[in-house]
């Protein structure tokens, strides 16, 4: 497949949704075999696990001093529209802004813009059975000229079991929104986040039901919204995924180990990673 990046630059302003800072991002387009890169105080920050610095409810990189938080929305984004190759400008903040906490808002604006560029990019091919866990969470993937992503979990407050597979339609999760439940907003805002989120980012869930009067896009947001986490997360490695992949109540952190597995084996030439 080409490699491709966008015909002319995107500026995109709102807050993030854990500082609460209002941000401007600027999608430049990029030359072939540059890649994905965060641009922020003068320093280019590859989207890449080496360069992941935090996955706490986010997934934030960094180089050195310098960080961008809350990069997967918009990686799912790229991921989606298959863009290989861009500058993302950050200024004012240091957060990727959360829109309506879904991909919506970046799909919609470079979907447009999305253009092929003369040289080939390989997909990144799982190659063998790959597993990562931790507690009762585990992500499973397995070889497939697909890109199929399958989230399972059991949710707390009214949502109970929830169960969602992506086949490669970008439709079917760019609008699932960001979602948090009512008994840990006090927790995550004693870390200092979750200072931006409100009920126009955030569907936020309880026992009796969902506090967003608009309810639901889907009966199972959540479970479509950790797949968007996931496809985003999955860029880190730097090309379109190819395989089958089954999360099983995973999250930023699992994700990243998962990456990271699957990087380093790829990097080894490893057939297979089981375990
Ligand atoms: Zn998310």
């Amino acid at each position: 497949m080409r490699q491709r990046t966008i015909k002319d630059k995107v500026r995109i302003e709102g807050i993030g949704i854990h500082t609460g800072e209002r941000t401007r991002i600027t999608l430049h387009p990029a030359d072939e075999n540059t890649g994905v890169r965060f641009l922020r105080k003068g320093v280019y920050i590859p989207a890449s696990p080496d360069h992941v610095v935090g996955t706490f409810l986010s997934t934030d990189l960094g180089c050195g001093s310098v960080t961008v938080k809350t990069v997967e929305h918009l990686l799912a984004t790229l991921h989606l529209l298959r863009i290989t190759n861009t500058v993302i400008e950050v200024e004012g903040g240091c957060e990727i802004p959360i829109m309506d906490g879904s991909a919506y808002a970046f799909y919609s604006e470079l979907k447009g813009l999305v253009v092929d560029q003369t040289e080939e990019t390989e997909p990144f091919s799982v190659t063998g059975k790959v597993r990562v866990s931790s507690g009762k969470a585990s992500i499973e993937a397995e070889p497939c000229s697909c890109f199929e992503i399958t989230y399972e979990g059991v949710f707390k407050g009214c949502l109970g079991e929830q169960r969602f597979t992506f086949r490669g339609n970008a439709e079917d999760v760019i609008l699932a929104r960001t979602f948090c439940f009512d008994e840990d907003i006090e927790f995550i805002r004693s870390k200092g986040l979750g200072r931006g989120g409100s009920l126009d980012n955030t569907l936020v869930i309880g026992r009796n039901g969902v506090y967003n009067r608009e309810g639901l896009r889907y009966e199972n947001e959540p479970a479509r919204h950790k797949v968007l986490d996931l496809i985003g997360d999955l860029y880190l490695l730097g090309a379109p995924f190819r395989g089958r992949v089954v999360s099983r109540g995973g999250g930023h952190t699992l994700n990243y180990m998962f990456v990271k597995k699957i990087h380093r084996a790829s990097k080894l030439g490893l057939e297979s990673l089981r375990g």
